[in-house]
């Protein structure tokens, strides 16, 4: 299906964290829409999508010269108080078209040369690596969160066929690691997975994050039920894991190889 892109002129970059934010004063998104357009992504039923009338995943608002705004708005910020940032709430900040734009590389410069207080950076894409020097200059201030929902590919495109194979995320955590930027493996939501997935993160992250659509959809569920994420399940013939006691079949398997200080649960585990 053919993308549409449009450029917008954004008259503000930074949002109040607020919902499942609350651990954060601002959340940032360099995009609106995504592409990856995941099947259980819960933006699909929020305003900005409903509003639309456009499918979630066909179209992207590409907001130009937004690093301008943002510098204004974050010297304002940090004048008023400590500065948070979760970047992206409803998009992912290094989807393809980022390539070419380079709105994301454009706020993290302005983070690099004035830092918030912490700033979270969740993505499934691997572009996240051309930026390792600027998180570099973040340091300690920055956590690269990669969500990694399965280690299986095959359920990976089941699911979100348009969002980057496990296999790129997987390397891109390794790179990471290298490169000294402090990052997570965000297992979220969980997906069916294998014995094996606990080994092949265990030598790329110190930290992994446990979430599902039950703790984690901001509604106790509701929502996911609302979407029908359960149909996606039926043809696999995998509906065990659509039980809001699935994680703790990903969770039993990582503490086999991870600390039980490593591994944190649902919104904990987004915290700064
Ligand atoms: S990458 Fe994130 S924002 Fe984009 S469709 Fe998937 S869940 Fe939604």
């Amino acid at each position: 299906m053919k993308t549409e892109y449009l450029y917008k002129q954004p008259k503000t970059l930074l949002n109040k964290g607020t919902g499942f934010l609350t651990g954060y004063s601002h959340s940032l998104n360099p995009y609106t829409g995504c592409v990856f357009g995941c099947s259980y992504c819960y933006v699909r039923k929020m305003p900005v999508s409903l509003f639309r009338n456009k499918e979630w995943g066909t179209w992207v608002d590409i907001k130009k010269d937004a690093a301008e705004v943002f510098r204004k708005e974050l010297l304002r910020a940090r004048n008023k108080g400590p500065v948070t940032i979760f970047m992206s709430s409803s998009t992912d900040p290094y989807q393809p078209i980022e390539h070419k734009e380079r709105i994301t590389r454009s706020l993290l410069e302005v983070m690099a040369e004035n830092p918030p207080d912490f700033l979270l950076v969740q993505t499934r894409s691997p572009l996240v690596r051309r930026d390792i020097d600027l998180l570099l200059r973040l340091g300690g201030k920055v956590r690269v969160s990669m969500t990694v929902e399965t280690d299986l590919d095959e359920i990976r495109k089941h699911f979100s066929p348009q969002a980057p194979p496990i296999q790129a995320r997987l390397k891109t955590l390794q790179l990471l690691k290298e490169a000294g930027v402090q990052a997570q493996a965000a297992i979220a939501p969980v997906l069916p997975s294998s014995e094996a997935f606990p080994d092949k993160l265990r030598p790329l992250v110190d930290r992994i994050c446990i979430d599902d659509y039950f703790m984690g959809d901001g509604s106790s569920g509701k929502r996911t039920r609302q979407m029908g994420i359960h149909k996606w399940y039926e043809p696999l013939g995998l509906e065990e894991w659509h039980e809001p006691s699935a994680y703790q079949i990903v969770y039993e398997r990582m503490k086999r190889v991870f600390s039980e200080e490593q591994i944190y649960i649902s919104q904990q585990g987004f915290e700064p």
